[in-house]
């Protein structure tokens, strides 16, 4: 089994609120369809249609007031919409792809994912179906609700299934010293070993993020090297590179392992 993240990054212009990179999704889902064979989940961030909403009204915090079920509600309708495309971009190109909505299914303690039936997530695949699900804002027991990060979902279900790569597919080449669309110096980084993790201490991770950005995507990456699974952060927007890394080439990017 493959997971393929689509992140935020990626998949939207994060400079503008709710705008979508269509030609990207469009041309994303045409790889996706060529390069997988196996059993496949896809997860995809919220990018400029969950950030600034869950900014505006500090969803990250919890619950603190009322006002803030406002941003509850509108996130909810914006990732819907944003997933709506991703699965309207995919099934064009014929990839059996069905949503399985995160608040639905997912009741999170602290921020983690503490409830999750993946019985749901297995049974579409048994049928040759292809999950796609997606960061949200989700109950939470203590917090009352939480960001759930899409790279939270990857992790959780790395856990849960036999997955031979996951792979994050984003807007850079992968990690780099510093944020290589701020600073030119930055230098980038081929390897992340879990026995080799001073280089994060390095790590100048510029983002103002309410799921935790790169620094948070690595850290859950991380987990799953610790059980042997292996990752991968690539672009997306380089051509052909999603297709080859779920083909199983070798492609640049940033290992994880
Ligand atoms: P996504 O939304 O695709 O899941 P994020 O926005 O969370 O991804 O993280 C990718 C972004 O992190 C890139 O767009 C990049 O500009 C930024 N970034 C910040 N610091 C770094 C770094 N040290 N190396 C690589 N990317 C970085």
């Amino acid at each position: 089994m493959i997971i393929v993240k689509l992140g935020g990054s990626l998949i939207t212009d994060k400079s503008k609120a709710f705008v979508i990179r269509g030609g990207v999704l469009r041309r994303l889902s045409g790889e996706i369809k060529r390069g997988a064979g196996k059993d496949l989940i896809i997860i995809h961030g919220g990018g400029s249609f969950g950030h600034p909403i869950a900014n505006k009204y500090m969803l990250q915090r919890g619950f603190q007031s009322k006002e803030q079920l406002r941003g509850v509600y509108l996130t909810r309708l914006y990732m819907d919409i944003l997933n709506r495309k991703v699965l309207e971009a995919l099934t064009n190109k014929s990839v059996p792809a069905i949503s399985i909505q995160s608040s639905a299914n997912i009741i999170c303690d602290n921020g983690r994912i503490n409830e999750f039936n993946i019985e749901i997530v297995d049974g579409f695949i048994k049928l040759g179906l292809v999950p796609v699900m997606y960061g949200d804002v989700v109950l939470d027991k203590s917090r009352g609700f939480c960001i759930l990060s899409g790279d939270q979902i990857v992790s959780h279900l790395a856990m849960e299934f036999d997955v031979d790569r996951v792979i994050l597919a984003t807007d850079v080449d992968g990690v780099y010293t510093k944020d290589p669309k701020k600073f030119e110096e930055a230098k980038f980084i081929k390897e992340i070993s879990k026995d080799n993790t001073q280089i994060l201490d390095k790590l100048e991770i510029s983002e103002n993020d309410v799921t935790g950005g790169l620094k948070g995507k690595i850290i859950e990456l991380l987990k799953l090297a610790e059980k042997g699974t292996e990752s991968i952060i690539i672009n997306g927007l380089v051509k052909g590179r999603l297709e080859k890394a779920i083909l199983g080439e070798r492609v640049l990017g940033t290992k994880v392992f």
